[in-house]
């Protein structure tokens, strides 16, 4: 991706069904999370368009210093990022997330330019799981998430296809 050098969307597909494909015997391949940023049109419309860019590539960058190795991080499109956790539980998944926030919460930009909250939504992918029906499961918990009020984490619940928050 131009702006934050992350994957783009469809490297990230291709990496992560590739991925997918190669953990095929195991029961669980980990955690997909999708991410995005709060209200952030508001950023522009405050501080203006190149304020919001330096805002995307800051969350780029809490992210792809938190996650491991192995993990994949993509720019899904405007302000939403998708990551692959590889082989993650959802507890470690929950995780990653809070130090995503402390590494926000540590960073400072240019201008007093407040950084905007995030919302989350994650779902355990496991073993026959499709890419297309993952993230609908994961978008699903991120609608949840900024309906109950935004700053949150939701997991999707895969056996129930129900939801589950947490703080
Ligand atoms: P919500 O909390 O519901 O997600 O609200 P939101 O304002 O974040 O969501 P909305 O979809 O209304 O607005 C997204 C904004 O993201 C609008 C668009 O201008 C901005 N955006 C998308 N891509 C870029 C980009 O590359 N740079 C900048 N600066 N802004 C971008
Ligand atoms: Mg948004
Ligand atoms: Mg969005």
């Amino acid at each position: 991706d131009g702006l934050t050098g992350l994957l783009n969307r469809d490297e990230l597909v291709r990496l992560v069904e590739r991925r997918w494909r190669g953990h095929r015997r195991r029961q669980v391949h980990g955690v997909l999370v999708v991410a995005d940023l709060d209200h952030f049109k508001q950023i522009n419309d405050t501080y203006g368009h190149a304020a919001g860019d330096v805002a995307l590539q800051v969350f780029a960058a809490a992210c792809r210093s938190t996650v491991g190795r192995a993990d994949i991080v993509g720019r899904f499109g405007g302000e939403e990022f998708v990551l692959f956790l590889d082989e993650a539980t959802v507890d470690e998944a929950r995780d990653v997330v809070q130090r995503i926030t402390s590494a926000l919460a540590g960073t400072s930009l240019p201008g007093g330019v407040v950084l905007p909250t995030v919302s989350y939504g994650m779902t355990l992918v496991r073993r026959g799981d499709d890419l297309a029906d993952v993230l609908a499961r994961a978008d699903g918990a991120l609608y949840a998430a900024k309906d109950g009020g935004r700053a949150q984490v939701v997991v999707a619940d895969v056996d129930a296809g129900d939801r589950t928050t947490s703080p």
